[in-house]
């Protein structure tokens, strides 16, 4: 058995777009543009903006409960129907502010609902961190204490880098869809897509030891000097 832990924004939702959508709507012009190669993973690079305005946004993003109605990204709804029929419940591990924690259950239910998954809330899990106290790699060595292999998939470097180095065990995949130059990303493979991500893991010749084989990290994940 496979522990998969999975990013929702920008891996399964559409935040970032969508959160550049409803702050040009609110400006009424063309206030964050997304560039087509951000040069590294910051609010300043992404969305144009320091991180104080940025926090206050987003917190109208959230008061607005637009993480209820999240659009999806491409190939997301595929994956998790996918999931489903294979009988794998997946980790999905995101950092939120609280105040959104009812509206990520609710969309996430609506998707699988949509699905035609009959018990929605029983085809997941959602693990919700506090950027204050909890961390991503803290949460999939919790859970990796009694399944060891693992599948992480994120789109920020940070959290890839972490889990390369915190979590023997567990595969990180960066699926980059927001195009980031990744200079000091060092994740097992790089995909920006879903039908990557298929390609690698539901092909019937890569098993786990093979895909840990054929990586950027075959060998003792937590020496990496990252
Ligand atoms: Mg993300």
């Amino acid at each position: 058995m496979i522990n998969f832990y999975i990013d929702l924004d920008d891996v399964i939702f559409n935040f970032s777009r969508d959160f550049a959508a409803f702050v040009n709507d609110r400006y009424k012009k063309e206030k964050c543009v997304i560039p087509d190669n951000p040069a590294e993973f910051t609010e300043i690079t992404v969305f144009g903006m320091e991180r104080e305005p940025f926090l206050y946004l987003l917190g109208l993003y959230i008061e607005s409960g637009r993480f209820a109605v999240q659009p999806l990204m491409p190939g997301a709804a595929r994956m998790m129907l996918r999931f489903a029929k294979n009988n794998i419940k997946p980790n999905f591990i995101t950092v939120r502010d609280p105040k959104s924690v009812i509206h990520t259950m609710t969309r996430l239910q609506d998707v699988y609902h949509d699905l035609g998954i009959r018990v929605p809330y029983n085809s997941h899990r959602l693990w919700i961190a506090n950027r204050k106290y909890h961390k991503k790699w803290h949460i999939i060595n919790e859970l990796s204490r009694f399944v060891t292999r693992g599948i992480f998939i994120d789109d920020h470097p940070k959290y890839i880098n972490d889990v390369v180095k915190h979590c023997p065990g567990v595969i990180a995949i960066w699926m980059n869809t927001l195009n980031v130059k990744g200079d000091d990303c060092c994740p097992h493979y790089e995909v920006s897509n879903w039908e990557e991500v298929d390609t690698l893991i539901f092909n019937p010749e890569n098993n786990f030891e093979v895909l840990l084989a054929n990586s950027a990290h075959p060998g003792v994940q937590q020496n990496l000097a990252v």
